[in-house]
């Protein structure tokens, strides 16, 4: 495959700093998460016609009816899932074309990422190995089901918008972890889930808008 370094070419460290400070602005406070942002280099994840539009805070189609999540949303999630702390291994349902797994692989030790749609996993492997990301394992599956052979899991992060959370992945959340996802259908909010000795405690942050969580593989 082809990697499209050029193009933004030399201009593309300025251009995420620049991103690193709108997502100051914004409110993002964790420099761990900023510093990860600013270590991946989004424009590899976007077809070459969108690659102009890569350190825009937006989302971006990237085939198949899904996109790449937007930066905001990347930096929020990881902030609220780190939580001032390091992760060991972290779950991530719904792998894209790998954006958001990248990013993770700078702040976790180790990522599993699960994806549904074959021909998005298949690019998502493609770009992390373009990009020498080694402690990133992804599995062609229905996150629904999450990974019980690698868990208990620290964290999961959710890039799709479910109705309900999946009881696996509850069950594979580690006592003292905490997953992040968002819920809903028409009005989404994220929601952190916190699993204690005792239990779940969920918390409602903010209104958020994803792609749909599916059943199955495609
Ligand atoms: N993490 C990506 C976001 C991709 S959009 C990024 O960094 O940009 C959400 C992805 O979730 C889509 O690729 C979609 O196919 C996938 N998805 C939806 N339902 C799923 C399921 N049940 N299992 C795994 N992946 C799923």
């Amino acid at each position: 495959m082809s990697v499209h370094y050029s193009g933004i070419g030399m201009t593309s460290q300025r251009t995420r700093n620049r991103l690193i400070e709108r997502l100051r602005a914004q409110g993002i406070q964790d420099e761990v998460a900023l510093a990860a942002m600013n270590a991946v280099p989004r424009h590899i994840f976007v077809d070459e016609a969108l690659a102009s539009r890569a350190y825009d805070d937006v989302s971006l189609p990237i085939g198949h009816g899904q996109t790449i999540s937007q930066p905001y949303i990347v930096a929020r999630m990881i902030e609220i899932l780190r939580n001032g702390m390091t992760l060991n291994r972290v779950l991530e349902i719904g792998s894209g074309c790998g954006y958001q797994a990248a990013v993770l692989a700078q702040v976790a030790k180790e990522v599993y990422s699960v994806e549904r749609i074959h021909p998005l996993y298949q690019r998502a492997a493609d770009y992390l190995s373009e990009l020498q990301i080694k402690n990133v394992s992804l599995r062609y599956a229905d996150g629904n089901i999450g990974i019980p052979e690698a868990a208990p899991f620290d964290g999961i992060i959710m890039a799709a918008a479910a109705t309900h959370i999946p009881q696996p992945l509850l069950e594979q959340l580690a006592i003292g972890g905490r997953m992040v996802l968002p819920l809903g259908t028409q009005e989404q909010f994220l929601w952190l889930i916190e699993r204690t000795e005792e239990g779940y405690c969920k918390t409602r942050l903010e209104a958020v808008r994803f792609v749909p969580l599916l059943l199955g593989k495609a």
